[in-house]
């Protein structure tokens, strides 16, 4: 039995009521939140007590989709101003020669970067296992390191042989693939509220696997109750590819394979109309929002505003490290707001001729970010600071250069308005990630060079 009583912040909840408290705190037993209120109103002792007079402290951030792997391939020169199937192509060679140890050490440096972030839970989507690699290299990484971890168990079938995108080298066999999601699921995943390590059945995108693997995979999924989770509509090309290779545009070909319910989340979801929004919306099926990537790759603006208003849950996440090419979520929250305005701009949003439509705010942006995160992974025991909830939270030293007059008119839009900080503390399940500004469970220093030294081997070997 430990306890922490954390006192005089000002609390976000983010709960059905958005309320926050001004002089607030939490008490938290045992990794789970007991008490959350006004300071006043707590109890007066713990094991641990923390004053953050002067803090914002609001619900982990929930990371929907990423790559750790490819924090060892950021800013790649031959990558740099590709779109996404020229990327893909020029780094698959390059990732090929990933070992287990390179999946260790991207995957601490990614959590590192996201826990200075605010991030408390992370999905991350592995698809290639080159060289004897296996999930269990990152979900060992992710436990040292004591972040919560929806491990996506991602696979590729359809090589260049066959009319897929990736080379043959980095494709595996399908009868292997689904092998090794059972050894995995039967081996980590753990579906009670609390729960540090889940796994989801992830192949990788439409132009990189069959439909019998698709397929396949639903099934497996449901018998176990998993999450399923893909690229979807990311771009026009895998449009192209899916009416020339299924007959479908991307959102029927996954209807097609089973791919549509409230247990399956896409990445992206750019290049989608109207009907295809009341697809996903009757289905309940989740999008993870990577407002960063879809700039840096060109791909295009995803309509955040029409999922919302359709009542698709929507996340955020950071994507892969080499279309970012950083793993800050909390910067990740701005970009949603930043673009989400920039689209309304573009498409002739205008006060006068609608004046029902309003500007996502920094409120909606960082709701995004953690309520619709968990929403999307399928969680209830995250998201927000309520009784009985995870002890899952950051916060935020105000006093900073960053925000000095800003946090005064409003410390919640501060956060997403000014520039995005590193947090000061990250506690996941009552434990500390990040405390005083600093990782506690990863010296840092000799983390980035452990990570310089796979990165060169990686790209000169
Ligand atoms: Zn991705």
């Amino acid at each position: 039995m430990t306890s922490l009583l954390i006192k005089h912040a000002y609390v976000v909840t983010m709960d059905d009521h958005h309320t926050e408290l001004p002089d607030g705190g939490l008490f938290i037993r045992d990794g789970f939140i007991e008490q959350v209120g006004n300071s006043a109103d707590l109890p007066s002792s713990a094991d641990e007590v923390l004053n953050l007079e002067g803090h914002i402290l609001l619900p982990g951030l929930v990371n929907t989709h990423h790559h750790f792997y490819q924090t060892l391939t950021r800013a790649v020169p031959a990558a740099q101003n590709a779109n996404l199937f020229n990327w893909l192509k020029t780094l698959y060679p390059i990732w090929a020669r990933l070992t287990p140890d390179d999946i260790f050490t991207s995957t601490q440096t990614a959590l590192a970067e996201l826990a200075l972030s605010g991030c408390t839970t992370a999905s991350d989507h592995l698809y290639l296992f080159p060289n004897g690699s296996k999930l269990d290299d990152e979900i060992e990484a992710g436990l040292q390191f004591g972040m919560r971890l929806h491990a996506s168990r991602g696979s590729m079938s359809l090589g260049e042989s066959q009319g897929g995108l990736p080379p043959d080298s980095v494709t595996d066999k399908e009868d292997v693939i689904l092998a090794d999601c059972e050894r995995l699921v039967q081996r980590y995943h753990d579906p009670k509220p609390g729960s540090m390590t889940q796994i989801v059945l992830a192949p990788c995108s439409p132009f990189s696997v069959t439909g019998d693997l698709m397929r396949e995979s639903a099934k497996l999924a449901r018998k176990y109750g998993l999450h399923l989770h893909t690229h979807l509509a990311e771009t026009e090309d895998e449009e192209q590819f899916c009416l020339q290779k299924f007959g479908h545009r991307p959102v029927g070909y996954m209807e097609s394979v089973d791919w549509v319910g409230s247990d399956v989340w896409y990445a992206h979801s750019i290049h989608i109309n109207p009907d295809e929004i009341a697809v996903i919306a009757r289905h309940n099926c989740g999008v993870a929002h990577c407002p960063s990537s879809n700039m840096r790759l060109a791909s295009g603006i995803a309509p955040i505003k029409e999922y919302l208003a359709a009542g698709v849950n929507v996340g955020l996440g950071v994507d892969g490290s080499a279309s970012n090419d950083g793993s800050h979520l909390l910067a990740e929250v701005r970009q949603a707001l930043l673009l989400s305005r920039l689209k309304e701009g573009i498409t002739g949003y205008s006060l006068s001729n609608d004046p029902n439509r309003k500007l996502m705010t920094a409120r909606e942006a960082l709701w995004l970010g953690s309520r619709g995160g968990a929403a999307v992974l399928g969680r209830t025991d995250i998201g927000s600071l309520e009784v009985g909830k995870c002890a899952d939270f950051y916060a935020i030293n105000l006093n900073h250069l960053d925000y000095a007059g800003g946090a005064l008119h409003d410390p919640v839009a501060a956060l997403v308005f000014c520039n995005p900080r590193n947090v000061d503390y990250t506690v996941v399940a009552g434990k500390f990630i990040v405390k005083y500004g600093h990782l506690t469970t990863v010296d840092i220093n000799n983390q980035v060079e452990k990570h310089n030294r796979a990165a060169k081997r990686l790209m000169s070997s």
